[in-house]
């Protein structure tokens, strides 16, 4: 089995050393707040009734403690005292109080160097969040967990797809960290995220030990893809290996919409040679961000290759940690929730961009630190530039509507209908566009034209003509229309319809759709049926299902099944994007020598 880890080099906790970790090990945070080197002393601050001198600092000394600083603006000493020394100074007449030393150490709000390089120029609180603070977009951490309950995230919700374990609790610690970077919030306390207002999801991937399988990640893409206020998914792990099922599976999210950000791994060199990025950052689907150091150099463990799309900060990265704690991290799984951050934030700006569109955008506003392509991409995130980019992509006025139609092809031409397909290529200013078909007897004036189908974006769309005489040459061609002025007609063809004579008598091919049962199986974002088929005959071939709306011809989504011999089922599942309403199915069945029979059915209400 392939395993997929984070992209961690190592995690330092507030107040302890720094813990160097091999990539890939269990990070495991620190329990207490207390330093580790200095045994059982404690940190404290003693406050006296007059400026202390040389007699209260021996009056410390003699209790076993270590005068650490002596204060002359107020006073007090700062002192690491053994436990038992706590009481007897608090009984001493000279001592006003005694306190702990880490309560001071947590006021106020720490801005990490890496969410402030990310803003440019900007500082703390950043300009552009007058603009977005990630408002309404939702990111998904597909990690270890995020530690729900820590006092500077809120996390919206989650899933795990890790037997018996649970998303709202991050047992390892780096999912919080990766967390706090993109979203921690923006208040009185601990660190602040580069979008502190987005809605954060834990989608546990990795168990507590940070590893995970392609089927535990896998099933974290799919339910992120599902979740529609889900835009962005970081994914601060990865792998050596090329799975094709976690590549398809990557693919099919960003096609439906979804932004992957992904470490690009810690497999570099020194030197900056080879291409070592991980996958799933090496896919095409996914961005590969890459580490860069507070000096805007490439972190040397930081991963390279042509793959690389963005760089961001990675080393020495502040951000939160379970049990209410903070501390450093080391590795491209830092640098990557940076990017996922700033996507949210452009995309906040402008939540009609589509994920491709918004790609280009953090693209063309990185700043070029000037470093190899194969190193840093086209250079590092800059929120910024990608909000003010993302806010003024329209300019204001709406993009005049424009149409264009590609492709037209004909099949299934015989003497009583035709098939025709077509493509819509183009659609800008318009969210529909009404297509249709025009057609007449080669030679004659004016065009027939089919019933107008409404199409959302572009995509394919067919027709079948019924009623043509046989014999006869025919021209068509397709249009569409967006927004009333707009149209487009293209791609005229020809085609003869066959003479009766021509025709040969349907042979019985004995081909029979036995069983088709549609269920809804419907979720929030998309009209989903399922298709159950038993269908029999001679030297079957294959199988297909077709959605189409009740009444329409075009053809919303289809699936095909490779089948033999002389009885065959199976399951289908057919969908539509923001979809609703009556639907009909068809399922056909083929033989080897292309007869067919379909069978269709309707489902209503989804
Ligand atoms: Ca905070």
């Amino acid at each position: 089995m392939y395993r997929i880890i984070p992209f961690l080099v190592g995690v330092c906790v507030a107040l302890t050393p720094l813990t160097a970790l091999a990539q890939g090990g269990s990070p495991g945070v620190p329990s207490g707040g207390a330093p580790g080197a200095s045994g059982s002393l404690e940190e404290v601050l003693i406050g006296f009734e007059a400026f202390p001198g040389a007699a209260e600092e021996n009056l410390v000394r003699a209790l076993g403690g270590e005068v650490n600083q002596t204060f002359w603006l107020v006073p007090a000493i700062a002192a690491s005292i053994p436990g038992d020394a706590r009481e007897a100074l608090e009984r001493n007449p000279h001592v006003r109080y005694v306190e702990d030393d880490a309560e001071v150490f947590a006021l106020g709000q720490t801005v990490p160097w890496g969410v402030d390089r990310v803003f440019g120029e900007e500082a703390y609180s950043f300009q552009t969040w007058t603009t977005s603070r990630g408002t309404g977009i939702g990111v998904a951490v597909l990690d270890t967990g995020i530690d729900a309950g820590h006092e500077d995230l809120t996390v919206t919700g989650g899933t795990t797809t890790v037997d018996d374990t649970d998303w709202r609790a991050d047992v390892n610690g780096h999912g919080t960290h990766v967390a706090g970077t993109i979203a921690a919030l923006d208040n009185e306390l601990g660190v602040v995220g580069v979008a502190p207002d987005v809605r954060l999801y834990a989608v546990k991937v990795l168990d507590d030990t940070g590893s995970g399988s392609i089927s535990s990640v896998v099933a974290g893409i799919q339910w992120a893809a599902d979740h529609e206020d889900i835009r962005v998914a970081n994914m601060s792990l990865g792998t050596s290996s090329n799975v094709q099922t976690l590549r398809e599976a990557c693919d099919q999210a960003y096609a439906e919409g979804l932004l992957l950000v992904a470490s690009a791994g810690n497999s570099g060199n020194p030197g900056g040679r080879g291409n070592n990025v991980g996958y799933p950052a090496r896919y095409d689907s996914v961005i590969a961000v890459a580490a860069s150091t507070q000096n805007d150099t490439r972190a040397s463990f930081s991963s390279t290759g042509p793959d690389v799309e963005l760089i961001a900060p990675g080393v020495a990265v502040l951000s939160t940690l379970p049990g209410d704690q903070y501390g450093t991290a080391n590795g491209t799984s830092m640098a990557s929730p940076h990017v996922a951050g700033v996507a949210a934030l452009a995309w906040a700006a402008d939540p009609g961009l589509w994920n491709d569109e918004l790609r280009l955008i953090l693209q063309d506003t990185a700043e070029d630190l000037g470093l190899d392509p194969n190193h840093q991409g086209y250079g590092l995130a800059r929120a910024d530039r990608a909000v003010d980019a993302a806010a003024n992509a329209e300019g204001g006025d709406p993009a005049p509507a424009s149409v264009s139609v590609a492709t037209l092809d004909a099949t299934n031409i015989d003497t009583t209908s035709a098939k025709l397909n077509g493509e819509l290529t183009e659609l800008t200013g318009a969210e529909d566009a009404e297509v249709w078909f025009e057609w007449r007897a080669s030679g004659a004036t004016g065009w027939n034209t089919t019933d107008e189908m409404t199409l959302s974006g572009t995509g394919g769309f067919s027709y079948e003509l019924s009623g043509l005489d046989s014999g006869t040459e025919y021209e068509f061609r397709a249009a569409a229309r967006a927004d009333g002025d707009a149209s487009d007609t293209g791609n005229n063809r020809t085609f003869a319809t066959g003479s009766e004579d021509e025709e040969t008598p349907e042979e019985p091919t004995g081909l029979s759709v036995d069983e088709l049962d549609l269920s809804d199986n419907s979720n929030p974002r998309w009209t989903r049926v399922s298709v159950a088929w038993a269908v029999s005959g001679n030297n079957l071939s294959e199988v297909t299902s077709e959605l189409r709306k009740k009444g329409d011809t075009a053809v919303i989504d289809s699936a095909a099944s490779s089948v033999s011999g002389s009885t065959a089922a199976g399951d289908h599942d057919l969908r539509e994007r923001d979809g609703g309403g009556a639907y009909e199915v068809t399922v056909t069945v083929i033989d080897i020598d292309g007869n067919s029979e379909a069978r269709t059915e309707e489902i209503g209400g989804l």
